[in-house]
């Protein structure tokens, strides 16, 4: 039994995981589930709750409410101080025992708190001492969907909700009727299509929390190949929830010249302003900003401030590079794709810089994206985009 399960470390944390995760291409759901290669992912999350925590009162109680053998949680507990209490739940009880072994070997077991149990039966338990929570985590297999509700009405005001999507397909626009039913909204199958699907499940989480007289804040959002993420602050009151008509709209993509438009919910148009072909619509959508450019900052202040953050263990130089161009992100809701643009302008591809330095020269803004290593935003339309690289 002993070789099935491995001692190992993550960031500062100890983790026993069983040993075929880290042996399989795709790590098993038995014994128990752990995903190593998501460890960027949880370098991610230490950063963001680090740096909630650095200036937010309500930071005190975490809940990992799928934690698998706990690694987000544990580390958590371990690396974000200012946390006192982490509550750690998965249905599969060999997962538990691992997470409770685990909190052993850091010495935090005083900090942690078990439970094997449903979700949203977790979530939502009303005989436990603490009612909501100040941060939360749904991290599911596939659609956090299902789930939405019952992080809402977990979280205290002015609380972090951090989920994650693995239903990457359906937010970029492979099945967009699956992603209407799950999420409300339809996709584009097109370049930035992960900016859509983030926008999307952001749109889903806030038009639910306005249910419940609560709204949501992005603060900060990101993704992969196999995963959405996003770092919502959650505000408590009406007046605050009433506004969310205004930063829900569609997104309008004409496929003949790569021309986008945001449309508003209630006057859209569906013919292109540059070539009037006939559009497709996305959305509804989030309109407004994915990330909240003061809490971006203190982030580098975290990483600047912090020792351990800045070994080489903690991906430091990728979180610093990805902070960074976050902080110059412009707001624009979707980005261009360099290969793309010369795709349609029938010419070679520039880079990155060039192509920022001519929209600039050009008296346009310019900036690079964290969506996509080619991508840019920019206020010039796609035809301005061409006029200017390749005119
Ligand atoms: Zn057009």
């Amino acid at each position: 039994m002993k070789n099935d399960f491995k001692r190992i470390k993550e960031g500062k944390t100890e983790l026993l995981v069983p040993s075929v995760s880290l042996s399989e291409k795709v790590p098993p759901k038995n014994p128990a589930f752990f995903n190593p290669s998501a460890k960027w992912n949880r370098d991610v999350s230490v950063l963001i709750y680090k740096t909630y925590a650095s200036f937010s009162k309500n930071a005190r109680t975490f809940a990992d409410s799928i934690c698998g053998v706990g690694a987000r949680g544990l580390r958590t507990a371990v690396e974000v101080p200012k946390i006192d209490t982490v509550y750690l739940n998965d249905l599969n009880p060999i997962a538990i025992e691992l997470a409770k072994e685990s909190a052993k070997l850091n010495e935090i077991e005083n900090k942690c708190v078990f439970d094997i149990n449903e979700v949203c039966k977790f979530l939502n338990f009303e005989q436990r001492d603490v009612r909501k929570f100040d941060i939360v985590d749904l991290d599911p297999f596939g659609s956090p969907s299902p789930y939405v509700d019952c992080v809402l009405r977990s979280v205290n005001n002015h609380g972090l909700i951090s989920i994650t999507a693995t239903d990457t397909a359906v937010l970029c626009g492979v099945y967009p009727n699956v992603c209407y039913r799950k999420y409300y909204g339809f996709p584009i199958r097109t370049d930035y299509c992960n900016e859509i699907g983030i926008r999307l499940l952001v749109s889903f989480i806030a038009l639910n929390a306005s249910r419940f007289d609560l709204s949501v804040i992005p603060y900060f959002c990101h993704n992969n190949l196999h995963y959405m993420r996003v770092y919502l602050k959650v505000v408590f009151g009406n007046s605050l929830a009433n506004s969310v008509s205004s930063k829900i709209g569609h997104l309008k993509h004409c496929r003949n010249c790569n021309h986008r438009k945001v449309e508003n919910l209630k006057e859209h148009n569906v013919l292109c302003e540059i070539c009037n072909s006939k559009c497709i619509l996305a959305g509804p959508l989030w309109i407004e900003n994915l990330f909240d450019f003061e809490f971006v900052k203190e982030t580098l202040n975290v990483l600047e401030k912090d020792e351990y953050l800045s070994s080489s263990e903690t991906n430091y130089k990728r979180l610093l590079r990805m902070m960074q161009i976050c902080k110059n992100e412009l707001a624009y809701p979707f980005y261009f794709e360099t290969d793309s643009i010369a795709s349609k302008a029938k010419k070679s591809s520039i880079s990155l810089d060039k192509v920022i330095n001519s929209l600039i020269e050009n008296g346009f803004k310019a900036s690079k994206t964290i969506m996509n290593d080619k991508g840019f935003k920019t206020n010039a339309s796609s035809n301005d985009i061409i006029n200017a690289l390749y005119k």
